[in-house]
């Protein structure tokens, strides 16, 4: 008969010291067996939304200040890793708090202030298995179709906005450019002007609040375009494109962290 109650002991030998007797210290964890609400995995990063927590946004637990959007094909790194990701899918993420990875609805005191109402994922994600949340992400994934489809204008100006500056279309034009192509670094000059423009017009148009354009237009490509090597600097009363020196490289996407989907 197995021993039942060594599968969820582990003990671990460590190199940072000895017992008496020259034996070697041994860590040891208790591994979890279901959620005690530690709060470690919406510290580390903010999950992203399904279709069926559409109903999050019709009861305004979510909103459009406290979402955002990864665009498919959009690059981006993941803390305390070296590798740079690129979404194959559109995302629809909530916020982390400003300057860190931890979930806008996560307290220290109270752990997930939405935890009866959570997002799917998080109430599918147990730490103590082994996870792969891009099963299945494809179908499942929230988009802003669906939640901008019955709003014509809207969901327009964001295919419009895909048309012309999609990740995929600058990813190709910055190749062209790094080949020499004049055009092309014209184009991308074009693409920015256009994401920061759109920007500016729903907002002032349609009164839209700042707060909301991230998830309409996903992060401004002004910062995105890092991740591509380059930066934007200004310059008298225009803008140039430079190439990043290798420590500005290493920024990073804030909610992308274990959860990078
Ligand atoms: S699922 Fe998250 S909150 Fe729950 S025990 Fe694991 S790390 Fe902690
Ligand atoms: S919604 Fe709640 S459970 Fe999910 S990451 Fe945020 S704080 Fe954690």
């Amino acid at each position: 008969m197995p021993d039942k109650s060594r599968k969820d002991k582990f003990e671990i030998l460590t190199p940072q010291g000895y017992e008496e007797g020259d034996k070697p210290k041994k860590m040891k964890f208790v591994k979890k067996t279901e959620c005690d609400r530690c709060g470690g995995c919406c510290s580390a990063s903010t999950p992203s939304l399904h279709k069926e927590d559409m109903d999050l946004f019709r009861a305004s637990i979510l909103s459009f200040d406290n979402t955002f959007t990864i665009r498919e094909g959009e690059l981006f790194t993941i803390p305390g890793d070296e590798e740079t990701y690129q979404s194959f899918i559109e995302l629809i993420k909530i916020k982390p708090k400003e300057g860190t990875e931890e979930c806008l609805f996560y307290s220290g005191d109270e752990g997930c202030t939405i935890y009866e109402k959570r997002p799917s994922q998080c109430a599918a994600y147990a730490c103590w298995e082994l996870n792969d949340a891009m099963t299945g992400l494809e179908a499942k994934a929230l988009r802003r179709k669906d939640l901008f489809g019955d709003v014509e204008l809207i969901t327009d100006i964001i295919v419009h906005h895909e048309e012309r500056c999609s990740y995929q279309k600058l990813a190709d034009t910055i190749e062209k450019a790094a080949g020499g192509d004049e055009a092309a670094a014209e184009e991308i000059s074009d693409m920015l002007q256009y994401d920061a423009f759109i920007r500016t017009y729903v907002t002032e148009k349609f009164n839209i609040p700042e707060s909301s354009l991230d998830l309409l237009f996903g992060k401004p490509m002004t910062e995105r375009i890092k991740e591509f090597g380059l930066k934007v600097e200004k310059e008298g009363d225009g803008y140039i494109l430079m190439p990043l020196n290798t420590k500005e490289a290493k920024s990073t996407t804030p909610g992308l962290k274990s959860r990078a989907c």
